[in-house]
């Protein structure tokens, strides 16, 4: 089997980067471990930026998006029992807009299959092979065939769990990584939006976020110990660490409903330097992890395709490498920018249990200056809404 891009995973970043790659003429190959309907059906992202929305409405996938996300102009933020706005467009003339993760897959799916483009699901035992030569090629198991796909370049999407950043030899990179000693508690509800904006909430007790997905479903998180278990929650002591977390003392509430999922997710930074070593290219979760406090990681997914994608595109028509042998560079100026962010603000939200009652009290010293400095709410604004020069 032959393809000019071999790629390893059907997540946000790989499947983007097929149909960017098909609309400009190049063929590819997806390979997922994973089948269609779970892929559809993971409960991840939601905030997507500006440059996001536009990738997806290039690639002529963002009409449901469009009808179906909600645009938002702004958030809250929440501390000692107020609320403060981050007037985002007002500051940087740039909204987000809030569409799961699992709803941009199904837009991706659906136009990769109208396209009659390949993708491989439930595929196992998948391993890189020559990326040093100019033939590199993937070996997989599909429906218990063995296969080996060769194509010019591989493109590792397969996120933090894959097998393709394992293939840069470990003496040519250098991996950074923060690991936090706390985690996220997640929910789904059906019940109506407790606000029209996302609540970002610092409280003693831990962080607390108020997202929403629609009028009728709601996504909740609350900060807590990352080896807890969900089974130690009930839907009653839920609330009433939300309540405690988020409500405000002008008497804004949190409004409840039927609880149906719960999740504990850990928390941590991490980035691999190089993202790319001969024939093989790393994008997405496959080379970085941000804490999900300033929803970064699909957003940079998608960013590192569309420099990579602008690097093919200039290989296929115009025979040149220049942006493909600059694209680690590149594309690296922006994850450490969104992975800055990601931990500054994590770092200001969060229940800190290993700093000093100062440093504790310094969070609330920065949540006044950010809601009260316009500068500062520039600054968190900018990065928030993915207006940043790198
Ligand atoms: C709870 C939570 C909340 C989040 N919230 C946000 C948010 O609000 N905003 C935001 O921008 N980001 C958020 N993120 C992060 C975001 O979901 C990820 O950054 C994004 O999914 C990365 O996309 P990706 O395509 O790089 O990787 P993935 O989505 O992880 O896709 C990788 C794919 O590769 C497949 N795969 C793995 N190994 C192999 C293999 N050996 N062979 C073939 N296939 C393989 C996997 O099955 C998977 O489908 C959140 C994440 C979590 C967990």
């Amino acid at each position: 089997m032959r393809t000019q891009v071999g790629i390893i995973g059907a997540g946000p970043a790989g499947l983007l980067l097929s149909h960017l790659l098909h609309l400009r003429g190049i063929d590819s190959v997806v390979l997922e471990l994973r089948g269609r309907e779970q892929i559809e059906s993971t409960i991840r992202a939601g905030v997507l930026e500006q440059g996001t929305m536009d990738a997806l409405a290039e690639a002529g996938v963002g009409d449901r998006m469009k009808t179906e996300g909600a645009l938002h102009h702004g958030f809250e933020l929440a501390f000692e029992g107020k609320r403060r706005r981050i007037d985002l467009t007002g500051l940087t003339g740039k909204s987000i807009t809030v569409y799961a993760q699992h709803e941009v897959l199904k837009d991706l799916v659906a136009a990769r299959v109208a396209a009659d483009g390949k993708i491989f699901f439930n595929v196992s035992n998948t391993s890189i092979h020559g990326i040093e030569s100019d033939t590199p090629s993937i070996r997989f198991t599909h429906e218990d065939e063995e296969h080996e796909l060769y194509c010019d370049y591989v493109i590792g999407c397969d996120g933090s769990q894959g097998v393709s950043r394992a293939s840069i030899p470990a003496a040519l990179r250098r991996d950074y990584e923060r690991v936090f000693p706390f985690g996220w508690f997640g929910i789904l509800v059906e019940a109506p939006p407790t606000s029209d904006e996302l609540i970002y909430a610092r409280h003693d007790r831990g962080f607390a976020l108020v997202s929403t997905r629609s009028q009728t479903v709601q996504r909740m998180y609350f900060q807590c110990d990352p080896k807890d278990r969900v089974e130690n929650w009930t839907d009653d002591r839920i609330w009433a660490e939300l309540h405690a977390r988020v409500d405000s003392l002008e008497g804004h509430e949190v409004v409840e409903g039927r609880i149906f999922q719960k999740n504990i997710v850990g928390m941590r930074s991490f980035v691999s330097t190089t993202m790319q070593h001969g024939r093989l290219f790393l994008a997405g979760d496959a080379a970085h992890i941000v804490p999900p406090t300033g929803a970064k990681g699909l957003n940079l997914a998608v960013w590192d395709v569309r420099v990579l994608t602008a690097a093919l595109v200039a290989f296929y028509e115009e025979s040149r490498t220049d942006l493909l042998d600059a694209y680690s560079e590149t594309a690296l100026r922006r994850i450490w920018r969104a992975g800055q962010f990601s931990y500054w603000m994590t770092r200001m939200m969060h229940r800190l249990d290993d700093a000093s009652p100062f440093e504790q009290r310094l969070q609330i010293a920065e949540l006044e200056h950010v809601t009260t400095s316009r500068a500062a709410a520039t600054a968190m604004a900018e990065n928030y809404v993915g207006a940043v020069a790198v």
